[in-house]
């Protein structure tokens, strides 16, 4: 009982990254959404996708960021999807403050973050395959 939804797909480079969050942001407008509710779901998009091109392609490759985005109702559910390097061990990856990559100086929130701004988050990954994060919220909404 989908009611819409959209496909992008991106190249894996960070100038990217704002489009993704903005496309998503445009997207959920129609939910009428609160300044709040339209900033936590943009901060979440954001980690999702900056993931997907330091750590999935880290940085290199060429590769392909798929985003799907539906409304049910009054819930929108966001998928994001790269076929990097996958995560050997998500639930490691998705504790607070665990950075693979701290030369870079992450601070290990990004997974946080996105729990944090959402209902809903799921990781599936696989180890040399690729990522996947599926985020839900549901929106207050009175229509
Ligand atoms: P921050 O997001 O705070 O800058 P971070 O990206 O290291 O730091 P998280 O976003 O919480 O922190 O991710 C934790 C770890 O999970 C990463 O360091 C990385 O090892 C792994 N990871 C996350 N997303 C992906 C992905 N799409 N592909 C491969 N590994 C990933
Ligand atoms: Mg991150």
């Amino acid at each position: 009982m989908v009611d819409n939804k959209i496909s992008i797909e991106l190249m894996s480079k960070s100038q990217n990254e704002g489009f993704a969050r903005v496309a998503v942001a445009a997207f959920i407008s129609q939910l009428d959404p609160t300044v709040e509710e339209l900033t936590d779901v943009k901060t979440a998009v954001s980690e999702a996708v900056t993931n997907s091109i330091i750590h999935g392609y880290e940085n290199k490759k060429e590769g392909i960021i798929k985003i799907e985005a539906s409304i049910t109702g009054n819930e929108i559910t966001i998928s994001i999807e790269d076929s990097g390097k996958g995560i050997k061990d998500v639930e490691q990856a998705m504790e607070p403050l665990y950075t693979s990559k701290p030369e870079l100086e992450r601070s290990g929130m990004g997974f946080t973050v996105m729990e944090t701004f959402m209902d809903s988050l799921e990781v599936k990954s696989e180890d040399g395959k690729g990522t996947k994060v599926v985020m839900k919220k549901k929106f207050n909404t009175v229509s």
